[in-house]
């Protein structure tokens, strides 16, 4: 999916002042949406163009992201979680060989939501996570 918006128009629209961090990162999220990333792979990607770009500063700006609404932060059994584009609701398929995340459509999720949700709780937000083996991984 492409977006017609830009990182810096995105910053504007969710109250977050413009720095070549945070454009620089999301913008590798939006170039690479359905990519779920570790702090780590973003510092890769970043470091040839951003040479002086810390581990501590990628984090602090994941969480302002993840924050502001503009991405997700998924757990990983190693506790290193994966940071992802949220733009449009969505679930997840995590392959239980490889690791990787897939992102899977919303549709259907509402109906979820009247059956499962507590008495007299208001459900916002449902995150469905798929479990099994991905494409490569069946042919592997
Ligand atoms: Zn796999
Ligand atoms: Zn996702």
């Amino acid at each position: 999916m492409v977006h017609a918006v830009s990182a810096e128009g995105l910053l504007r629209e969710h109250g977050l002042r413009v720095t070549p961090q945070r454009q620089a990162i999301l913008q590798l999220l939006l170039d690479e949406e359905g990519h779920h990333w570790s702090a780590e792979q973003v510092r890769a990607r970043l470091l040839p163009t951003m040479p002086g770009l810390a581990r501590g500063t990628i984090y602090k700006v994941l969480e302002e992201l993840v924050r502001a609404g503009l991405c997700e932060e998924l757990p990983t059994p190693d506790n290193l979680a994966l940071y992802g584009l949220r733009l449009t609701p969505h679930h997840h398929f995590v392959c239980t060989s490889c690791g990787r995340w897939f992102d899977v459509e919303a549709q259907g999720a509402e109906t979820l939501t009247m059956v499962l949700g507590p008495a007299d709780a208001r459900v916002d937000d449902v995150a469905i996570v798929f479990r099994g083996r991905c494409h490569d991984c069946q042919a592997s």
